[in-house]
């Protein structure tokens, strides 16, 4: 299934509530990049896995939680709230490091979902409050479609996501990191990337159902 992912999508193999043998049988097959979504789980696996392992954060992140992972993540996918951004950026400052963050946009039809509806994110980039946070690089936007069978409504999702991300793009000259469309899963991945997607965050098809 990984060479149905074109060059310039990156794969980010979601290892959450699986073993580390898993995981290391998936960097023995070269891959580097992984995706956990639990803080504690997060922070027992990495020193238990090779240090060119690249972490990425794509859970609902408490802010209680943020210094445990400053520094330890490659990209942080799921900043949901101003006072969230607020807090990576002190912790940041306080470590001495800049974290690269994307915005979780949602645009899903379930409430449950985290994430800046895509009007408020525009806010956000035009009033220019980014520029507020200098510990924090703002590296594009995470997303995900509605659980659901129907393909017209997952596209329309994507077509979101895409589009807002697009719009903040053109609109905010002063984000040169600002490159990254984080969407699609196991199921849905070929649609997303048909939609724009940059980066697949694929857990299932990888390594099989989570117990
Ligand atoms: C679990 C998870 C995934 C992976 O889902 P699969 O369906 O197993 O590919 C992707 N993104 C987020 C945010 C997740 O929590």
């Amino acid at each position: 299934m990984l060479r149905t992912i074109p060059d310039g999508v990156a794969l980010v193999a979601v290892s959450k509530f699986h073993p580390v043998a898993d995981l290391r049988q998936a960097y023995e097959a070269g891959q580097r990049l992984f995706g956990e979504s639990r803080v504690q789980e997060l922070v027992a696996k990495i020193p238990q896995m090779p240090s060119d392992v690249r972490w990425h954060f794509i859970g609902h992140l408490q802010t209680n939680k943020v210094r445990d992972i400053i520094g330890r993540t490659a990209l942080i996918e799921s900043i949901d709230t101003v006072k969230l951004i607020e807090v990576v950026n002190r912790q940041s400052a306080a470590a001495g490091v800049v974290t690269n963050v994307l915005m979780q946009l949602h645009v899903a039809a379930e409430e449950t979902k985290y994430g800046f509806t895509p009007d408020e994110l525009m806010a956000f980039f035009a009033h220019q409050d980014h520029l507020k946070f200098p510990a924090v690089r703002f590296c594009g936007v995470m997303g995900m479609a509605t659980n659901t069978d129907d393909q017209t409504r997952i596209r329309l999702d994507f077509d979101t996501i895409a589009s807002t991300f697009t719009n903040i793009k053109q609109s905010a000259p002063d984000l040169p990191d600002f490159n990254t469309v984080s969407m699609g899963m196991s199921h849905d991945y070929r649609l997303a990337i048909a939609c724009g997607s940059t980066m697949v965050r694929i857990g299932t098809a990888i390594f099989g159902a989570r117990s």
